[in-house]
């Protein structure tokens, strides 16, 4: 049995929710949790380094990475990697990396491994007592393993406690499509039913790690495949919007079809998205499920965003250059929303993708938990 409430942060409650957690200077580094950073030389690795530099409640006390980067201190394991156009902070370019396997002190482990050594690492520590906030796929469809969005089924970190690792647990986030598709859906599925989806993605060069697609393969020029990627949101979108229940997890009942692109883009991933309703819906009933969707407005969360969904009224948005930042990058936004001659609606859905897809979305799920929240 696991006891969520052992991974409380010491922190206040705060009353506003910012986007881009800042330290008062009442919270030092030493009142605020201690986390470790798995694959954290990689694009999303880099991203939780940045993205908890300020954070209230935690402080990257520790790296890890491959053999390659085991022994060096941060700096020198990035070796001129760092993409990312705030500087690397000092106190963690300091740090000596940690190889794979190696005894970790922090109870929160926040995993960017690559998929070929996520599953069997994440699993070697969640055995060891720690929480693994996980942004790989290797566990996300597990049954007891909770794929999670936290505006959206916040519920299902229940399945923690039917984990079998003692004291420890894994949680993950969904792929970086799949989040931004899934977040545009809740409100409707919640006031109206989905009954079908269709999702074409234009995905960013960054949601490929670096280096990526080769430049002469993308500039220029659309990829149509991503390996993986379509079954990936086919599969993942129904866990998310599931049902938790006795037996674990029953799949939400929507067939969803994607269709996947690599577009010349750094940062956003923007999802077309046409739907079928079991409801009826006006175009107002559609904007007012999406303007009010506002779950954690409560919680508190230093990462929460105040709107997770913004619709946007131009007839030309989002486009992931204005619009991929918004929220501090926790932000999915909506806009050309329309009938569709085949389905029912039509929208288009933008979210960035090492953030609200990744480091961002990890960070929020370890927020709740350390806030020992029960729902
Ligand atoms: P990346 O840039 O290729 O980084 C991979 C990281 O894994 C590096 O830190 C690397 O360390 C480490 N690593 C590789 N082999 C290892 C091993 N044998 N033992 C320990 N560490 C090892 O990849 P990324 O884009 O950051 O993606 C990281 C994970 O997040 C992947 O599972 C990916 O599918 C997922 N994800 C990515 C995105 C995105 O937008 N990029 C979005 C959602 C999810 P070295 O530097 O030492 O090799």
């Amino acid at each position: 049995m696991v006891s969520r409430k052992r991974a409380t942060a010491t922190t206040s409650k705060r009353t506003t929710p910012r986007t881009t957690p800042r330290t008062t200077p009442e919270q030092g580094v030493r009142s605020r949790q201690p986390v470790a950073v798995l694959g954290a030389t990689g694009v999303v690795g880099q991203r939780f380094v940045q993205l908890l530099e300020h954070h209230p409640w935690f402080h990257v006390a520790e790296v890890m990475a491959s053999d390659q980067s085991a022994g060096k201190s941060y700096r020198e394991a990035l070796n001129g990697r760092w993409k990312l156009p705030t500087p690397a902070p000092e106190d963690v370019l300091h740090l000596i990396v940690k190889g794979p396997g190696e005894t970790l002190r922090s109870r929160i482990l926040f995993s960017a491994l690559d998929a070929s050594v996520a599953g069997e690492l994440e699993e070697r520590y969640a055995r060891r007592g720690h929480f693994v906030s996980s942004n790989a796929r290797n566990h996300r469809m597990d049954p007891l393993v909770p794929l999670v969005i936290p505006e959206v089924n916040r519920d299902h970190l229940e399945l923690l406690d039917r984990q079998k690792f003692e004291g420890g647990g894994i949680m993950t986030n969904p792929n970086c499509s799949t989040i931004v598709l899934a977040m545009a859906l809740a409100p409707l599925h919640r006031a109206f039913g989905v009954v079908s989806v269709l999702a074409t993605t234009f995905q960013a060069a960054s949601g490929a790690g670096y280096p990526g697609v080769p430049s002469m393969d993308l500039l220029g020029n659309v990829v149509p495949f991503i390996a993986g990627e379509e079954a990936k949101i086919e599969s993942e979108t129904l866990k998310i919007l599931g049902r938790l229940g006795g037996r674990g997890i029953t799949p939400a009942e929507i067939t969803v079809s994607a269709q996947c692109h690599r577009v010349p883009v750094l940062d956003g991933h923007l999802v077309a998205v046409s739907v079928k309703l079991l409801r009826r819906a006006t175009q107002k009933q559609l904007v007012a499920a999406f303007d009010g969707f506002r779950p954690l407005a409560k919680l508190a969360l230093p990462t929460a965003p105040e709107l997770p969904l913004l619709m946007r009224p131009e007839q030309d948005r989002p486009q992931p250059r204005l619009d991929v930042d918004r929220a501090g990058g926790m932000g999915v936004t909506v806009g050309r929303l329309r009938p569709c001659p085949v389905l029912d609606w039509k929208f288009d859905a933008l979210g960035h993708n090492t953030i609200r897809g990744a480091a961002g979305a990890a960070i929020l799920n370890a927020e709740l938990l350390a806030r020992g929240e029960r729902v």
